[in-house]
């Protein structure tokens, strides 16, 4: 109650000295409060009161200010901020472009991340980052690098106000009073929060087998596993590794192996490589490359345990079929899970990630969840999804931020899922779902040659892959599959082979896609702006009353 009165007179007084800057950092501050939806709905009920005009006046000045913000930072306070990031990855760093190519105001954006360095392109881990000759390191891969727009490096981030801070987990999440307390003990509060962290790579512990401390156990998944897998690398020239998991980690940190000279063996449970994505068909045509490049393969099986050395060093992985792997040094990937524990119990949870409506927001209206983390309407497949790929990180976050900023001109997130891989020559595209029955095309029969394939189901064409395309060739397959053309022959589809794709996206793009969605099945919780100031301008007014008339009361004794 004290600090309500407190708060009260503060902004009257500060409304009577018509000082503008002052009301506003009472407002900012009173955000950082664990009281703030009453403080801020009294403060907007007095300023409504006794000066409306100045209310709307500091609105669009707190909108359109170029300058700073004061953050008032107290003792065990925090900060507050309209929009802040949490975690800071591929997804965080294109959300930042995008808020600032919209008109973000100077100290209005915070990103919070538990790694050291600014947000970067992660693909780049499994790829340039591991290349024994010119590897690509920072600031070189920082994000929005090579999509034609500027990279972003911490300067950037510093020229455009966006406050970064950097190797700091975000520990608590109390989404009702919007705040987020790190592990340094500060309260972060926002107005608007987005949701980006991605994420983990899942531990062997996780499947009864220790030892993922030892250090020439590696996993990929940032930028300090990729360091330490580097010096894994350099500690064992011409030696051996055993790459536990067949997925796209596995396979690309097989491929940077051999580049630099290891000798690998993969081992996975799994009939084929890729199993998730690939048909044992075109999963047989990456193995068969990569068995050219001395790559043996171990299928049907699981690792079960691992020797040591006396200083704690794997030397040897103990497979579940009795067989026994001399090793110096092993690669984990076995998968990965969502970063959503901060939020359970608080937002709706789907698809092991945070359910978002086409606007990319959660079940808490102020609550957004982009990239890795987020479980969104996918039109395409007429369901929620969770896609771990890059591009969905990159386009989520964007339109996250366009219906941020620009609500009204915002469309519910309209994507087609799309996924890619580069390894030693190789490098193939997907697109869509692959769902139904597969039609093949081209030419399978070795390295380095054209050949695809098309997913049809319930007579459309509904997910297309290529390997070995042109940039033309793979657009041509991106607008066919997101034209999702009725297929009444398969036979004739594989005669057409790529030209069918090539002759369909020639035609225009639909305006909108002839497909059931139920896009924005979420339920946000209801609005309680309005009922608070509501709230807000009834308690100023009662307040205001029971002052007067005790005035006059007074006056007449
Ligand atoms: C090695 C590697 C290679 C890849 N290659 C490809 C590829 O070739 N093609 C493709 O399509 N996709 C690829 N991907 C997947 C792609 O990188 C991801 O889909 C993408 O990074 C997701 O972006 P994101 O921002 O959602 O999550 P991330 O990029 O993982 O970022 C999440 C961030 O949040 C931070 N964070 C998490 N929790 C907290 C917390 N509590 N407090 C503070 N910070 C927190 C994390 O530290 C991290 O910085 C690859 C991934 C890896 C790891």
């Amino acid at each position: 109650m004290n600090e309500w009165w407190i708060m009260h007179c503060k902004v009257s007084l500060a409304l009577r000295v018509k000082e503008s800057s002052i009301c506003r950092s009472i407002i900012v501050n009173s955000i950082s409060r664990r009281c703030h939806r009453h403080l801020t709905s009294s403060v907007i009920g007095l300023l409504l009161l006794f000066n409306k005009n100045k209310f709307w006046e500091l609105l669009e000045t707190n909108k359109r200010s170029q300058k700073p913000i004061k953050i008032i930072k107290k003792k065990n306070m925090g900060r507050a901020f309209v929009y802040v990031i949490l975690g800071g990855g591929v997804a965080a760093g294109y959300a930042a472009l995008e808020f600032v190519n919209r008109g973000l105001s100077i100290g209005e954006l915070c990103i919070i991340s538990q790694e050291p360095v600014a947000p970067y392109e992660r693909p780049a881990l499994s790829k340039g980052f591991l290349l024994p000759e010119a590897p690509a390191r920072l600031p070189s891969f920082h994000t929005c690098v090579g999509a034609n727009e500027e990279r972003l490096t911490p300067k950037w981030y510093k020229e455009h106000g966006i406050e970064l801070i950097l190797g700091t987990a975000v520990k608590s999440a109390d989404v009702k009073r919007k705040t987020l307390l790190t592990a340094t003990g500060e309260t972060i509060s926002y107005k608007i929060l987005i949701v980006a962290t991605g994420a983990r790579a899942l531990k062997l512990e996780e499947f009864g087998v220790t030892g993922s401390d030892a250090e020439n156990v590696c996993y990929l998944r940032d930028i300090a596993d990729a360091n330490r897998l580097v010096d894994a690398i350099q500690s064992s020239p011409g030696g051996n590794a055993v790459v536990i998991g067949g997925g796209y980690i596995g396979m690309e940190c097989a491929a940077s192996l051999v580049i630099n000279k290891i000798n690998v063996t993969m081992v996975f449970p799994e009939e084929h490589c890729m199993a998730r994505l690939l048909t044992s068909k075109i999963a047989s045509y990456y193995e068969e490359y990569y068995k050219s490049k001395g790559v043996d393969f171990i299928k049907g099986t699981v690792l079960s345990s691992f020797d040591f050395d006396s200083d704690g060093k794997v030397t040897a992985v103990n497979l579940r079929d009795g067989r026994k792997i001399s090793v110096d040094m092993v690669v984990v990937g076995i998968g990965i899970r969502p970063n959503t524990g901060l939020f359970e119990g608080q937002l709706t949870l789907e698809k092991g990630g945070i359910k978002v409506n086409g606007k990319l927001q959660s079940s808490n209206s102020s609550v957004y969840a982009i990239g890795d983390v987020a479980a969104f309407p996918v039109k395409i497949f007429g369901e929620t999804r969770r896609l771990e790929h890059v591009d969905a990180a990159r386009k989520s976050a964007r339109h996250a931020v366009a219906a941020i900023m620009d609500v009204d001109k915002t469309d519910e997130f309209d994507y087609l899922p799309f996924f890619y891989s580069r390894v030693f020559t190789l490098s193939w595209q997907f697109y869509g779902d692959n769902a139904g029955e597969v039609v093949y095309y081209g030419d399978m029969s070795g390295g380095g040659t054209t050949f695809g394939a098309y997913w049809v189901s319930k007579g459309h064409l509904v997910g297309a892959f290529l390997e070995g395309g042109t940039k033309e060739e793979y657009e041509a397959i991106a607008k066919a599959t997101r034209l999702r053309p009725e297929i009444e022959d398969l036979g004739e589809l594989e005669r057409q082979g790529l030209g069918f794709a090539v002759t369909t996206s020639q035609k225009p793009l639909p305006v909108s896609l002839p497909v059931d969605v139920r896009a924005s099945d979420i339920l946000l919780e209801k609005p309680l702006f309005a009922w608070h100031a509501t709230a807000g301008v009834i308690l100023a007014a009662s307040i205001a009353a029971f002052a007067y008339f005790y005035g006059r009361r007074r006056r007449r004794l």
